[in-house]
């Protein structure tokens, strides 16, 4: 008798189950709109040109094989770190501000998180409803036990529900972690505006709730890194102390080298070396160290400043393309006069689009076009292409019919 007899089977992950049936399908005019991972135009995943330069810098200098610090490449912590935070290097300087090089932005959520339940004794913590389907499994494997959620996506007008949003964190139990997309919302690619993040904030202040902020997707939401770290910015700004998250996975086109980091912000030095001796136990117990390849990649182009512009205008070039889809999908909708109204493709942001169809839908468009899409109806606007709009227009067109 096995002592595996009494496993019992976990339910698959969506979008990696939907990603191998897809492979599998061989309909010669299948689309895939799930994985949130960027397409050229020709619906291929994109090798960035400078990374594969930074890449070769990094292989011709590398002399050994070493361990990294528990903390990672220093030099690639700080550029992260100022890329998201903007000028920090004083309060780098001071200790008040460090970063953790952590297994992508997933890794980092990680650490993070049982950093704030072992040490901070936070149990209860909040993400948007809808949210990236993940931070539910990684907060609660990370010690917490009180996961709830913030109304953000209204249904009915697809868009931002704002009085919702206020109105749960205002309810929000006292030293509550608040799980915030920095920017290019996922799933709903929908973001605050200034002013509402500004009243975000004024809540959490007064409630005393841990921001964690997590950001996956700078420079995918405006194509200007410095635009799309505007909310982090502002919460620095104001005092707060928190942590973020960042992955290289989307901007750098590294998915599979999980290069990431995780910035503390604490408003007094006097903590800094109790709290990274405590990081330092977690990172050793969970994964000892960091990998080398990603980060220094990363670290190369950030730390050079020629590469970092080719690398700028890259991002530039990516979110272009998301745009032009954006619109030519609302377009192609409208013009088919498809039942309901369209603006909200182009009103969101970033990678994905919410796009309102039910499962209902999503199956019915599996089913007889192969078009694959998340069964809450989110979309990767970087799956189309001018190649096959019409045929996803024409195929939404009909199912709604
Ligand atoms: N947060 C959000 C909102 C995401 O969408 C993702 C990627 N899908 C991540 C974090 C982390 O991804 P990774 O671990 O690949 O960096």
């Amino acid at each position: 008798m096995s002592i595996f007899r009494d496993v019992e089977e976990a339910s698959p992950i969506e979008v990696f189950h939907l990603m191998k049936i897809f492979s599998e399908d061989d309909y010669p005019t299948k689309v895939n709109l799930t994985v949130g991972a960027y397409r050229t135009d020709e619906g291929k995943p994109y090798y960035i040109p400078v990374v594969k330069k930074a890449e070769k810098l990094v292989l011709e200098s590398t002399t050994n094989h070493e361990y990294l610090p528990i903390f990672g490449l220093e030099s690639f912590t700080k550029a992260a770190s100022q890329l998201l935070l903007g000028d920090i290097v004083q309060r780098q300087e001071e200790g008040s501000i460090f970063g953790v090089q952590s297994l992508s932005g997933s890794g980092a959520l990680r650490v993070g998180a049982e950093f704030l339940a072992k040490h901070l004794k936070c149990t209860t913590f909040y993400y948007s409803l809808p949210t990236w389907e993940n931070h539910h499994l990684i907060f609660m494997n990370s010690g917490f036990n009180d996961a709830k959620t913030y109304r953000y996506w209204n249904e009915e007008k697809r868009s931002l529900d704002c009085d919702g949003f206020f109105e749960d964190l205002s309810n929000a139990p006292e030293n509550s972690v608040i799980i915030l997309h920095g920017c290019a919302h996922n799933p709903t690619g929908l973001d605050p505006t200034k002013d509402q993040w500004k009243q975000i904030a004024e809540i959490m202040k007064e409630r005393k709730l841990i921001p964690f902020f997590d950001n996956a997707y700078q420079g995918f939401a405006s194509g200007d890194v410095e635009k799309d770290a505007w909310s982090v910015r502002y919460f620095l700004s104001q005092g707060f102390e928190f942590l973020c998250s960042q992955s290289f996975a989307k901007n750098y086109g590294l998915y599979n080298e999980r290069a990431g980091n995780l910035t503390f912000v604490l408003n007094s030095t006097d903590n800094v070396k109790a709290v990274k001796s405590q990081v330092t136990m977690i990172v050793r117990g969970m994964y000892s160290n960091p990998p080398n390849h990603g980060a220094r990649t990363v670290s190369t182009i950030l730390n050079n400043p020629e590469l970092k512009e080719e690398w700028l205008d890259t991002l530039k070039i990516m979110t272009g393309r998301i745009k032009d889809m954006r619109k030519a999908l609302r377009e192609n909708l409208e013009q088919l006069g498809t039942i309901g109204k369209w603006n909200h493709i182009t009103d969101q942001t970033g990678m994905f689009s919410y796009t309102g169809l039910s499962a209902n839908h999503v199956e019915y468009l599996r089913k007889k076009y192969h078009i694959y899409m998340l069964r809450s109806g989110r979309i990767n606007i970087c799956g189309l292409t001018n190649n096959n709009i019409n045929y996803v227009a024409e195929a939404i067109t009909d199912a709604l019919v």
